[in-house]
C-alpha cells in the first residue's frame, strides 16, 4: 500500500472488469476511497470485498451511465458518503467495431451513448466537486482521466463510429483542460493499443473473425494502463500529463 493518494476520493467508470477494476485496485493502494461504478452489481461488490481485504476503502455504485440521472446520482452518493471528490477516472466503454454500410445502427446508439453522453454526464457531475477539491487540501489538485484509445488518433475501415466516439473524446479532452487547468484540475487522455479485457467479448462473431486475421501480438494487460493512470494521478501538483500514448511493443499500427 502507499500512500500518496491518502485522503482523496476517486469515482472510476467501468469498474466491474477489466481496465477499471484494475485502476480502481491501483488507486485503493494508493491511499484513495474508491467509489466502483458500473451495472454489474454483484461485481461491483466482490471488488469492493476484495479492496477491503487488501485494506483499502471502496463503495459500490451500480448505475447505467448512459443514464444522466443516473450518472448524475453516483457522483452524489460519492461525495455524500465521503465528503469529496478529488479524482474521476472516465474508462467505461464499448467497442462494436463493423463497417459502416450494414451497421446494426443500435450499436452506434450504444457507443455513442457510453463513450461520449456517460462521459460527459459524469464529468459534468463532477467537475464542481473536482474544482473545490483543487483549490484545498491535502493535494491542491485534482485529477479528471479520460480513456480514450488508439482508435481516438488513427482509424480504420471497421471503427469509424467507435474512432468518432473516441477522437470526441480527445477532443473533449483538451477543450476542457484549457477551461479548468489554471484552477488545478489536471485533465488527461489515455491511448491504450490492445490490452487484455472483455471489451471484445461484445463483438459480432464475424467481426470478431475478421480482427482475429489480423497481425497477431502480445496484447497489454489491465495492470498495465492502470500502471499509467497512476502515474498521472501522482505527478506534483505542478505537472500534468496532458495525453498518454500506450501501445503493446508489438503493436505496430
Ligand atoms: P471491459 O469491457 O472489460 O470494460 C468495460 C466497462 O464498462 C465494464 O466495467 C462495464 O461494466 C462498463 N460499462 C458498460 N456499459 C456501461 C454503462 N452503461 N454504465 C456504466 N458502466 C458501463 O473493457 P475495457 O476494460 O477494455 O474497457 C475500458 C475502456 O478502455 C473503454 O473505454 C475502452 O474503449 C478502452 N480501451 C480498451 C482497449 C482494449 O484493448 N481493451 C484499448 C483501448 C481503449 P458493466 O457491464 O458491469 O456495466
Amino acid at each position: 500500500m502507499g500512500d500518496s493518494l491518502n485522503g482523496t476520493v476517486a469515482l472510476v467508470t467501468g469498474a466491474s472488469s477489466g481496465i477499471g477494476a484494475a485502476v480502481a485496485r491501483s488507486l485503493a493502494a494508493l491511499g484513495a476511497r474508491v467509489a466502483l461504478v458500473a451495472r454489474r452489481r454483484s461485481r461491483l461488490e466482490a471488488l469492493a470485498t476484495e479492496i477491503a481485504a487488501a485494506g483499502g476503502v471502496a463503495l459500490s455504485l451500480d448505475a447505467d451511465i448512459t443514464e444522466e440521472d443516473q450518472a448524475r446520482a453516483v457522483v452524489s452518493q460519492a461525495v455524500a458518503t465521503w465528503g469529496r471528490l478529488d479524482i474521476v477516472v472516465n474508462n467505461a466503454g464499448v467497442m462494436l467495431l463493423g463497417s459502416v454500410v450494414d451497421a446494426p445502427t443500435e450499436e452506434w446508439d450504444r457507443m455513442v451513448s457510453l463513450n461520449l453522453m456517460g462521459l460527459l454526464y459524469v464529468s459534468h457531475a463532477a467537475l464542481p466537486h473536482l474544482l473545490q477539491a483543487a483549490s484545498g487540501e491535502p493535494r491542491r489538485v485534482a485529477d479528471l482521466v479520460n480513456v480514450s484509445s488508439v482508435a481516438g488518433r488513427r482509424t480504420n475501415a471497421l471503427s469509424g463510429v467507435y474512432s468518432l466516439t473516441k477522437y470526441g473524446v480527445g477532443a473533449f479532452t483538451e477543450a476542457l483542460r484549457q477551461e479548468v487547468t489554471g484552477r488545478h484540475v489536471r485533465v488527461s487522455v489515455v491511448e491504450p493499443g490492445a490490452v487484455n479485457t472483455e471489451l471484445r467479448d461484445h463483438l459480432r462473431p464475424e467481426i470478431r473473425e475478421q480482427l482475429a486475421r489480423r497481425a497477431q501480438f502480445e496484447a497489454m494487460e489491465a495492470e498495465d494502463i492502470a500502471d499509467a493512470i497512476a502515474y498521472i494521478v501522482t505527478r506534483p501538483r505542478r505537472m500534468a500529463i496532458n495525453e498518454l500514448l500506450v501501445r503493446p511493443t508489438g503493436q505496430e499500427a
